[in-house]
């Protein structure tokens, strides 16, 4: 599933290879994506302009002209694929999902001067959506949390967030009214960096625990994001070295594999939370 760093990787790829193209023409496969695709999508965004493609927590917003915006919402297997004339091989923007474009699924094509932006997602958990004015794009992320590498996610704000509260931690990271941006993968991996147990109830937290969080949330998303933008193939003007930041994981999947810090001789352990997976470490997670 698409996290706030590989959404920011696809947003800069995407920013250095469509800025300032126009759309010259849309084609809907299947309109049934988690919201069904409004039937003027396609006569919307017809020669609409994109002046600039942003971020924020896991939307994409495309810039459009007359203070139009579209966002895109990846889900849980969404992908975008960028095609031209001469690359049908590395297609896709983010190290995420097959790197060239997929047979099946391709749900929606905008075709750009230069390239075809191909939208795919096998699940249909994704969405598009068209918002016309300034004031629709305020109010639709009215409800949606600070993100991690935002300064309104400071000690104060999660401590009287949190206050009182009996819901675990780990579940608190996945709200995204209260954070936006963080999945299933980065809440593991940001516990384990902070020693808490993903089940220690948000109200016992200490002081250092939450400034703990407030740290390594912003220290692994910002790492993932550098290793993300590494591995994007066919995007070479991002910096870094190759590999990704699956390499890096900590706890992810590690299941019954010894704990990483040289002086813990903990086991990670693998638990449901909230209907998700949850990997920590038996030992130096309190
Ligand atoms: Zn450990």
């Amino acid at each position: 599933m698409p996290e706030l760093p590989e959404v920011e990787v696809i947003k800069q790829s995407l920013d250095k290879k469509i800025k300032f193209q126009k759309i010259n023409k849309v084609v809907v496969r299947n309109r049934n994506l988690r919201f069904k695709v409004p039937k003027n999508f396609e006569f919307f965004l017809r020669n609409k302009k994109i002046n600039k493609i942003s971020r924020k927590s896991k939307y994409l917003i495309f810039y459009l002209n007359n203070n139009t915006f579209l966002i895109i919402h990846l889900g849980m297997s969404g992908t975008i694929h960028l095609v031209s004339k001469k690359n049908y091989r590395n297609t896709n923007v983010s190290f995420y999902g097959s790197s060239s474009l997929p047979v099946k699924h391709n749900h929606i094509v905008i075709f750009l001067e230069k390239y075809q932006l191909i939208y795919n997602d096998p699940r249909r958990f994704g969405f598009v959506k068209i918002l016309k004015n300034k004031k629709n794009l305020i109010f639709f992320f009215n409800n949606i949390g600070p993100e991690p590498l935002n300064s309104k996610f400071k000690i104060s704000y999660i401590h009287n967030y949190l206050k009182g509260k009996k819901k675990c931690i780990k579940s608190f990271l996945l709200d995204q009214k209260f954070v936006s941006g963080i999945g299933n993968i980065y809440a593991s991996e940001i516990l384990y960096y902070s020693k808490i147990n993903p089940f220690k109830q948000a109200k016992k937290l200490t002081q250092i625990d939450i400034k703990k969080i407030k740290y390594f949330s912003k220290f692994v998303l910002n790492k993932a994001i550098k290793k993300g933008g590494s591995s994007i193939r066919d995007f070479k003007n991002i910096k870094g070295k190759s590999g990704n930041y699956q390499k890096e994981f900590k706890v992810y999947q590690r299941e019954n594999l010894n704990c990483l810090d040289k002086f813990c001789y903990g086991k990670i352990k693998k638990k449901i939370i909230s209907k998700r997976s949850t990997f920590f470490c038996n030992s130096c997670q309190k």
